[in-house]
């Protein structure tokens, strides 16, 4: 049997979970699958797939991806670069999940730049699964992690021009915007994988709502709410206005309809459905979205409005910045 021959039989029969021919190792990316959230996912999967591809965890990977998102640069919604609340203080919320159940979170964490490690540190050093605010950065540099000042100049050029004309009321009312929760106000990153062996991780990592109230918490620490993970079902995250989230318990949600035999992207469709059964008008003014994968690596993702995107990563052939465009309620940018 050639090599290519033999390898696609090792890869096949791996992916069906069956025992593989004496002396065929598996490939080490064999069932391996990563997706995050938005167009900047992309950039997430490429940080999180050298770990896969190296037979690591799907924990570290996801770790690896919500790193790469909280160093970006570019982006105002994720991590260093994230734009401040109404009072110009930045604060990142963000919190990791194994299929184990074991998680960790931090919110409201300040000048701390990974925030993705230091609930990771939560979740393997301490017997709690959150640390908030002075806490959370008090135990973040006792684990040796830098203090440093994150606000950049350009956010706080952004936050002046909003005071400008916001009254400074933030911007945590739905009803009130045109758009809360969109491409322009805010963005998470929720990454899921799953790595060779099967077992299923997630991570989720935002500045949260730009303007928001100080002390205001979003969904992306809240397990059930912004990330849910169970490695005998699959795995589930949300982008888009967190109080939404918060509200339907949305991640587990989304895991317990895939749990009932829905497939990922219809279970994140029914999740949406029970948004915008429960507040309908303001459904047609924010947007929320899920990206969730079954335990096979199956993916899908269902939106509110129109818009939201994610990307995939796997050993398939072809291009690895492939970005999928979820279906939604809302066909049109403005309703
Ligand atoms: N869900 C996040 C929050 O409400 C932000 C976002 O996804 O845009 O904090």
């Amino acid at each position: 049997m050639g090599n290519r021959r033999q390898f696609l039989q090792a890869s096949m029969l791996a992916t069906a979970g069956a025992i593989l021919p004496q002396g065929v190792a598996a490939p080490k990316t064999s069932g391996a699958r990563v997706v995050s959230t938005w167009d900047f996912g992309v950039g997430a999967n490429a940080a999180a797939w050298p770990v896969l591809a190296r037979g690591g965890s799907a924990l570290d990977a996801v770790e690896a991806g919500a790193r790469w998102a909280e160093a970006d640069l570019c982006n105002a919604t994720v991590g260093r670069c994230g734009n401040p609340d109404r009072d110009g203080v930045l604060t990142l919320d963000a919190s990791i999940m194994d299929g184990d159940g074991r998680c960790g979170a931090v919110a409201a964490l300040e000048d701390i730049a990974h925030p993705v490690s230091v609930a990771r540190a939560v979740m393997e050093k301490t017997p709690h699964v959150m640390l908030v605010g002075q806490g959370a950065q008090q135990f973040a540099v006792a684990q040796g992690f830098e203090k440093t000042p994150l606000l950049t100049e350009q956010a706080r050029r952004a936050w002046r021009e909003w005071l400008k004309t916001s009254r400074y009321e933030p911007q945590i009312n739905a009803e009130r915007q045109a758009r809360p929760g969109d491409k322009t106000n805010h963005d998470t990153l929720g990454i899921l994988a799953r790595d060779a062996q099967g077992r299923l991780a997630g991570a989720c990592t935002t500045s949260g709502m730009a303007w928001k109230l100080h002390g205001r918490v979003g969904d992306s620490p809240i397990v059930g709410a912004g990330l849910y993970v169970d490695n005998e079902v699959g795995a589930a995250t949300a982008s888009g206005v967190g109080e939404e989230m918060i509200r339907n318990a949305a991640s587990f949600l989304v895991v317990e309809l895939m749990r009932q035999g829905r497939s990922p992207m219809e279970a994140c469709r029914e999740a949406i459905d029970r948004v915008v059964r429960k507040r309908p008008e303001a459904s047609k003014r924010m947007q929320v979205c899920f990206l969730a994968m079954n335990k096979d690596g199956e993916a899908g993702a269902f939106a509110l409005h129109k818009g939201f995107v994610y990307a995939m990563h796997d050993a398939s052939p072809g291009p690895h910045d492939r970005l999928h465009d979820a279906a939604s309620v809302y066909r049109t940018e403005q309703t």
